[in-house]
């Protein structure tokens, strides 16, 4: 790591750590006292790693970015940090992974800039983003193929049904049947609203039944 980077997050984080300790004697309440105790841990884990010349992890660069963001935006240069801040965001841009909602955001804010960028150009771009997340892409099954909850083998589940009606003024005119959407084992998401419905688990007695209820009962605390 270049010299200059290196020392000015140094600064960066001691500075914010020096700021946070000065609120710790004012009459800061107890939850945020606590919150800036564990940052300025942070802060010294990541200086001990500049230290002993460890890699950051990206939770660390985050935290470097939040410190510095104070300096970046000091473009008056009030305290002569301001050319060290740039630079640093710059380092942070090559250091920090960037996720597709992140990357497509840079991408919209440069070609924003340039009046004359062909709208095919935005339309390829959202071409790419969508290949990049599929909207059909299958969630890990929560049940089995007889409908029994993977989890803790319940029967027994809650599922949101999606119709849509057609209004004219305030009068429903056609009702097009749903799909079922969220569907959630009622025993693992809304246990206090299980035992109205345990009967029904009770009542199966297949081997597998048991066996899965079982199961379930290890599971469940
Ligand atoms: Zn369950």
């Amino acid at each position: 790591m270049n010299r200059a980077i290196e020392k000015h997050i140094r600064f960066v984080l001691e500075d914010d750590s020096e700021v946070m300790s000065a609120a710790l004697t004012g009459d800061l309440d107890e939850e945020n006292k606590r919150m800036n105790r564990a940052l300025i841990k942070r802060h010294e884990g990541i200086l001990a790693k500049l230290d002993n010349g460890e890699t950051f992890s990206q939770d660390d660069l985050q935290l470097i970015r939040a410190g510095n963001e104070i300096h970046l935006n000091n473009g008056a240069n009030l305290n002569g940090h301001h050319k060290q801040a740039v630079k640093l965001d710059r380092w942070l841009d090559h250091m920090m992974e960037l996720d597709k909602d992140k990357a497509m955001q840079i991408l919209e804010q440069w070609l924003d800039k340039d009046g004359r960028t062909p709208a095919r150009v935005y339309r390829a771009l959202h071409t790419l983003w969508e290949e990049a997340t599929p909207n059909d892409a299958v969630p890990e099954p929560a049940f089995d193929d007889q409908g029994r909850c993977l989890t803790c083998g319940s029967k027994i589940s809650f599922a949101d049904v999606t119709d849509t009606v057609v209004f004219v003024g305030d009068e429903i005119v056609k009702r097009y049947d749903g799909d079922i959407t969220n569907r959630n084992c009622v025993r693992c998401n809304h246990p206090e609203q299980y035992s109205d419905f345990a009967h029904y688990d009770d009542d199966g007695g297949s081997p597998a039944c048991g066996a899965n209820r079982h199961q379930s009962g290890a599971a469940r605390r």
